[in-house]
């Protein structure tokens, strides 16, 4: 049997590249799940298909082919042999994604995937819904979290940075950021909440080194116990 790590928790969390480090430092895959969701919504986009609609979204996934690679800069992801790794990081992609998540039969087809794959492989495997839904039985649970005003903060320098703020502020960024979780937690199917048995990890008045230190020091404690 792989090992297989879930990680959940709400958008700026700092899940992603905390998972990245911890997967790296222990020679597994990292499954970021939300650029899968991102490349339904862009697809959508992409294809003349309003994320709103439901019916022709969840008919448009159903058709698709969607790949996941690794290479040294990470994770690309793939829709029908087309690497869409480039354009799944903006603001519109973000919102088209939460929204297209919200789809029951998007979910479904996201979610066998990622069983798939992780049945294959040893894995983390990080989203919302990765230890309620796509791994209940995951080896280790693991709920990232922080104040929305951080996450917000962190969410603004790392737009900024990356040149993808297309002039939003501080407050646009935290506004989004309160409506994708509101979102989020909200939908009818797998919304984001803690597994009962995940192990929640607040990242607010942690440094970046300092999570991905308690979270690899978790994952020892944990396999000493498995053994
Ligand atoms: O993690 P990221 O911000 O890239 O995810 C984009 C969106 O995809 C989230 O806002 C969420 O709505 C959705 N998502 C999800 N389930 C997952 C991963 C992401 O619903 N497992």
């Amino acid at each position: 049997m792989p090992l297989n790590i879930a990680m959940d928790g709400p958008v700026g969390a700092g899940k992603s590249s905390i998972a990245d480090a911890v997967a790296k430092k222990m020679g597994i895959l990292h499954l970021d799940t939300g650029a899968m969701y991102r490349a339904v919504g862009v697809s959508a986009m992409r294809k003349g298909i309003d994320p709103s609609d439901e019916g022709d979204v969840t008919e448009m996934c159903r058709a698709i082919r969607m790949d996941v690679s690794y290479a040294d800069d990470g994770q690309h992801t793939f829709v029908d042999g087309e690497d869409l790794t480039g354009m799944i990081r903006t603001e519109q992609a973000s919102m088209a994604a939460s929204k297209v998540a919200t789809y029951s039969g998007v979910r479904e087809e996201m979610v066998h995937a990622q069983q798939r794959m992780a049945q294959e492989h040893d894995m983390l495997v990080d989203g919302r819904d990765i230890g309620t839904r796509v791994l209940p039985h995951a080896d280790i649970k693991i709920y990232i979290t922080a104040s929305p005003e951080v996450r917000a903060k962190r969410r603004y320098l790392q737009l900024s940075e990356t040149g993808k703020l297309n002039g939003a502020d501080y407050e646009t960024v935290l506004r989004d950021l309160i409506a994708r979780d509101e979102q989020d937690m909200n939908r009818k199917t797998d919304p984001l909440r803690k597994a009962d048995d995940a192990v929640e990890i607040d990242t607010s008045n942690l440094t970046f080194e300092e999570s991905v230190k308690a979270i690899l020091e978790l994952v020892e404690e944990r396999k000493m116990q498995h053994v």
